[in-house]
């Protein structure tokens, strides 16, 4: 079975291409399950998101590409939530949808990853930050909100690497993801950022392949033509680790099938 959990649509601001367009590549492509999981409406930081005006036109085209593709592909409704105390938003939270992405995208409001704000980088002490992404990174799990953790360690995206291992960095916060029956997805994304590499690390998939916490996998596809990318590295690689059965969502249950 080939999953593909994490992708996004036209609606966010920052993404191209229609759920048709998404859908019909992810079929080309032998995906027997897709995802939608839009970056979901958030009083903070609106213009790169859905707004909560449109969440029901979201899930109306993709409950609606679900059923017209059903023949062909398994189609699942998602979000892409901010881990942002204070903005997370009751009508995100108890959406009725398959599965909620939690991601880290910001250190109090900085979006360390967007290329518009890099300059939050300098003069500051690198370690530092990285402490500070893995402590939102493990509050996010213990919230217990989420079903599945967005790119583990997003904080490479710029390659701007601390000096303590990241295996010690992110140690609390795969605990916590453990404890909280959460699902590491492999992003494919971070081989087309400056980073070149699979989110999360291979390091870091190894530990948590020896705390047994589950996978799936994810494009974070924003283009049509990023679905699928690296798929072949990410399967290589959790393979080798000794992964073989990854995790797909029916509202909000797991599911642990064999890729
Ligand atoms: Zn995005
Ligand atoms: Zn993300």
């Amino acid at each position: 079975m080939r999953i593909d959990i994490h992708n996004h649509t036209a609606r966010c601001n920052h993404a191209e291409g229609t759920v048709d367009e998404y859908i019909q590549k992810a079929i080309e492509l032998g995906i027997d399950i897709y995802g939608f999981s839009e970056h979901a409406p958030m009083d903070f930081d609106p213009h790169y998101r859905l707004s909560f005006e449109e969440m029901e036109a979201y899930t109306d085209d993709i409950l609606t590409a679900k059923e017209h593709y059903k023949n062909d592909i398994s189609i699942l409704l998602g979000y892409e939530v901010d881990y942002l105390p204070g903005h997370m938003d009751d009508r995100v939270l108890n959406a009725n949808i398959d599965y909620l992405i939690g991601s880290v995208h910001f250190i109090d409001k900085w979006s360390f990853d967007n290329p518009e704000f890099i300059s939050g980088w300098k003069n500051k002490n690198i370690d530092e930050i990285w402490k500070a992404y893995f402590e939102a990174t493990e509050a996010m799990a213990k919230s217990g909100k989420f079903d599945i953790v967005g790119h583990l360690d997003l904080i490479k995206v710029f390659k701007f690497m601390p000096k303590q291992d990241v295996r010690s960095l992110a140690k609390n916060a795969l605990h916590a993801i453990k404890r909280s029956n959460m699902v590491l997805e492999v992003n494919t994304a971070g081989i087309r950022k400056p980073i070149g590499e699979l989110y999360p690390s291979r390091a870091l998939l190894e530990e948590a392949y020896a705390l047994d916490i589950p996978i799936t996998f994810a494009s974070d596809a924003h283009t049509v033509d990023q679905i699928g990318l690296g798929y072949d590295l990410a399967t290589l690689v959790t393979k080798e680790i000794g992964y073989t059965k990854a995790v797909t969502f029916q509202g909000r249950d797991k599911q642990l099938v064999t890729f």
